[in-house]
């Protein structure tokens, strides 16, 4: 089929790629002239492992087309995703202003049938709201379809995840784009759902709210293991070998970040105040992860004592492990809590250092370095803040003689704490 989409980031770049990989034809609009021409030019704006071989493979098949032109995007192909942000507002609603502004651009492109499907997440209703725009601003009374297809890719598995679905979520309002819809996903062999719209624009909300549920309800068990002496990742493997629970999402360490969990969870907040309840539990759900951070900068300064010109090496940037983004994530938001007791910074990421620097700029106090083993070159301790599985592989020996302290704070629970100890460091991590 001939798709557009419209907003090639994390979801759109990855959702077109692997659209044109199962033989679709895919134009990519951007707003971002930089990035259209980056991708024009054969560069690949983000890391996402496997993401380079399916792009170029797609591109030189001629499968795969990028634009900055909404116009020619809505004029090549009958179907049209939104994959453009939804950022949080100051107050925790959804600022609706970029999709709103693709709706009214689509609309002014609108010549025959088209399926509008929105693939941002965004609140309950918003099918609707898109719908009463389109209306508005196109120019003749063509026909038209809003389709709801929420994303669930993890970053850092996205084509993994577009490419082996666990579900496919198609929320309609008539019959018609059905037919299309199912065409589109028929290649993944996942589970098609299809629903009403808000019921598919719920979907995405309950779900993110839930897995951040999971995290919190295992972040709160970890204060318990470390008040009570026990062991929180022995604690949640026999929980969640259970399998009506499962292990995945079950795991302590200083608090969940990224560009989706927070902000889905505040909207999903809102969106529950709006209609008149209020989600107490999913309050509770953020308190327990701002609890986590603070709790775990309480750690490093109640051994450090003092953290005014004290050298810490971070290992970790990105908000988790095998991605290079570093929107609202924790290692960041811990580094500027450091940077704010006067402590001087040694840092390391494998891929986010050049998105971090937009956010921690490097300086006198934060210091880039290109080679994970030299960040505890000098430093009074070392905190890990995000669970690349490289970290595991540090040189333990090196950094017991090249710290200027051996102390560990391990924000991911990466190494036994009986083995760090046998190798001379103060060790502590989360809940344990
Ligand atoms: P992103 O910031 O990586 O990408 C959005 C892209 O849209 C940018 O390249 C931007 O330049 C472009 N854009 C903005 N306005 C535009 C316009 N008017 N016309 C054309 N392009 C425009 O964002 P993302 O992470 O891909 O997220 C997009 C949506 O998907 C959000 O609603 C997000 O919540 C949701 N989502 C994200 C993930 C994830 O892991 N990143 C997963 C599932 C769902």
């Amino acid at each position: 089929m001939k798709i557009t989409i419209i907003g090639t980031g994390y979801v759109g770049l990855v959702t077109g790629a692997c659209f044109a990989e199962v033989g679709h034809t895919v134009t990519c609009v951007d707003a971002d002239p930089k990035k259209v021409a980056l991708l024009q030019a054969g560069g690949i704006p983000i890391y996402e492992p496997g993401l380079d071989e399916v792009v170029r493979r797609n591109v030189a098949a001629g499968r795969l087309l990028f634009t900055q032109s909404t116009g020619e995007g809505v004029a090549n192909s009958e179907v049209i995703f939104i994959a453009v942000p939804t950022p949080p507002q100051p107050d925790g609603s959804v600022d609706m202003s970029y999709i709103e502004s693709v709706a009214r651009e689509v609309a002014g492109h609108l010549t025959a049938y088209r399926i509008i499907v929105d693939k941002s997440t965004v609140p309950v209703k918003t099918g609707e709201k898109v719908t009463e725009t389109i209306k508005r601003y196109r120019k003749t009374s063509v026909d038209f379809d809003v389709v709801s297809n929420p994303e669930f890719l993890r970053e850092g598995f996205a084509v993994e995840d577009l490419m082996k679905p666990d579900r496919v979520v198609i929320g309609v309002s008539s019959q018609r784009p059905v037919a299309a819809m199912k065409e589109i996903y028929s290649p993944f062999n996942a589970p098609i759902i299809v629903t009403d719209t808000n019921s598919a624009e719920l979907i995405k909300h309950a779900a993110n709210s839930f897995l951040a549920l999971k995290i919190s309800y295992a972040n709160a068990l970890s204060v318990i293991c470390e008040a009570a002496g026990a062991n929180v990742q022995e604690v949640t493997r026999g929980m969640g070998l259970d399998n009506r629970i499962g292990t995945r999402f079950l795991q302590a360490s200083l608090g969940f970040g990224g560009s989706c969990f927070p902000k889905d969870l505040s909207a999903f907040i809102h969106i529950s105040e709006e209609l008149g309840y209020d989600f107490q539990l999913l309050k509770e759900v953020q308190r327990i992860n701002a609890d986590q951070m603070a709790r775990f900068v309480k750690k490093i300064q109640d051994n450090l004592w003092v953290l005014r010109d004290k050298r810490i090496g971070v290992l970790g940037l990105a908000f988790k492990q095998n991605t290079d983004d570093v929107r609202t994530s924790p290692a960041i938001d811990l580094c500027q809590r450091l940077l704010k007791e006067g402590a001087k910074l040694r840092v390391y990421d494998p891929e986010a250092m050049e998105k971090a620097k937009a956010l921690l700029p490097a300086s006198d106090t934060v210091e880039y370095v290109a080679d994970m083993d030299a960040v505890t070159d000098g430093v009074d301790a070392l905190a890990i803040a995000t669970e690349w599985p490289q970290f595991t592989k540090l040189d333990l020996a090196r950094a017991r003689k090249s710290m200027r302290t051996p102390i560990i704070f391990d924000g991911r629970n990466l190494f036994d704490p009986a083995e760090m100890e046998k190798l001379g460091f103060i060790y502590k991590s989360i809940g344990r």
